[in-house]
């Protein structure tokens, strides 16, 4: 049955009741002029369709400060070819041919992205999640598998098995899936700059960045931007000519407390950190994402934890190790964009924090970008006799 709720009111109504999209008040925009006029730090959006990217420019969001691309392989098309590619991971001939198929639709997202955020910089991050997320899951869809590969089900259901990890979210996800398996880096690199090559012979002004999860080695960050690199500017070179020159970026985010500590190091190959603060949350505290809400709560009510963490910046402990990693990437790399794509960076008190620490910018979920305005501005105001070095 359906109702719909007046989001203003709390009042609910029978039924699906017609609705229009709210219209942003002269009121509301003047205010947010105020507020842009005043802050230091960018507010970039957190998002991964044209649609989502289209709702955060309305609100005034200055680019995409992260663009999830796991996202992008859920789609009924894409998930079958992707998990050919997990069936068939001992067999780099057939991994490709499997991403080869999925390439066109990541180009066809990226370049959608590219015209929605037209100007400003778009950041996206290889792909994230373990792989074991991507397996087919019912018996219909091991069958569909079984029949499009040829690969018997039993084969199948014991690479599922083979793939099941006992604790994922420490497992092989981020960086470590691109560096067992390079085709998955290459292939959205090739979307990347194909789109972005694309958007701009159309008059397009592009701005694409290569984001790589989860590094806690700069040997690991070596080891892909390497490759981002070959399969990028040998596309540009090839392209120059047609479409000039295209100018690309290839940075970390920095949520695993070792990147963090080894920043410097880090900052030698990476041009810009993204602080992934839930991950650096969740690995700081060592709290599961996925099942510390079953216990904050007690920490809040005792006074253990004054606020949830992963709603509001742990400033003393995480924090400190957020503030550690801009002085020593800035040590080596002084002008590095530093920028927060964790849920904090929509949270006032930790845009505060970020303002405090000098970062470049703050990247939140669309709806959460007209706050961010207006706190970064309170926060530059709160602090406008404070010197801080940035
Ligand atoms: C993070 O860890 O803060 C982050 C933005 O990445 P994800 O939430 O996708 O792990
Ligand atoms: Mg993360």
């Amino acid at each position: 049955d359906y109702i719909t709720l007046d989001g203003n009111t709390g009042e609910v109504f029978i039924g699906r009741l017609g609705v229009v999209d709210p219209e942003l008040s002269e009121e509301f925009s003047e205010l947010m002029s105020w507020a842009d006029k005043i802050r230091r730090l960018g507010v970039r959006t957190n998002a991964d369709t044209p649609k989502d990217a289209g709702v955060a420019r309305k609100f005034g969001a200055e680019g995409i400060g992260l663009c999830r691309t796991e996202h992008m392989f859920f789609d009924e098309d894409r998930i079958k070819a992707f998990r050919e590619m997990i069936v068939f991971a001992d067999d780099p001939e057939r991994r490709k041919r499997a991403l080869d198929k999925i390439r066109p639709y990541q180009e066809n997202d990226f370049y959608e992205l590219f015209k929605v955020m037209d100007g400003y910089t778009v950041t996206i991050r290889l792909l994230d999640p373990p792989l074991h997320e991507f397996l087919p899951k019912t018996e219909a869809d091991i069958e569909e598998l079984s029949e499009s590969t040829n690969v018997r089900i039993d084969e199948i259901k014991s690479k599922s098995e083979e793939l099941h990890e006992f604790n994922p979210m420490l497992g092989h996800r981020g960086c470590r899936l691109a560096i067992t398996y390079p085709e998955i880096a290459i292939m959205q690199t090739e979307a990347i700059i194909g789109a972005a090559l694309r958007a701009k012979k159309e008059g397009i002004d592009v701005h694409p960045e290569i984001m790589v999860p989860l590094v806690g080695k700069v040997e690991e960050l070596e080891y892909l931007d390497r490759i981002i690199r070959q399969t990028a500017d040998n596309m540009i070179s090839k392209s120059i000519g047609k479409d000039g020159e295209l100018s690309y970026h290839v940075g970390t985010m920095i949520e695993i407390p070792r990147a963090a500590l080894t920043a410097d190091e880090i900052a030698k190959i990476a041009e810009f950190f993204s602080f992934g603060t839930n991950d650096l949350t969740q690995m700081t505290f060592g709290y599961s994402r996925d099942d510390a809400g079953r216990f904050i709560k007690d920490y809040e009510d005792k006074g253990i934890l004054k606020r949830d963490p992963f709603k509001t910046l742990d400033q003393n402990g995480v924090g400190k190790l957020v503030k550690m990693a801009v002085d020593l990437g800035r040590k080596t790399r002084p002008n590095i964009k530093l920028g927060i794509c964790g849920e904090h960076g929509g949270d006032p008190d930790s845009i505060d924090f970020c303002h405090r620490t000098g970062l470049t910018y703050v990247s939140c979920s669309p709806y959460r970008v007209p706050i961010a305005r207006l706190a970064a501005a309170q926060a530059a105001l709160r602090n406008k006799n404070k010197e801080y070095k940035w």
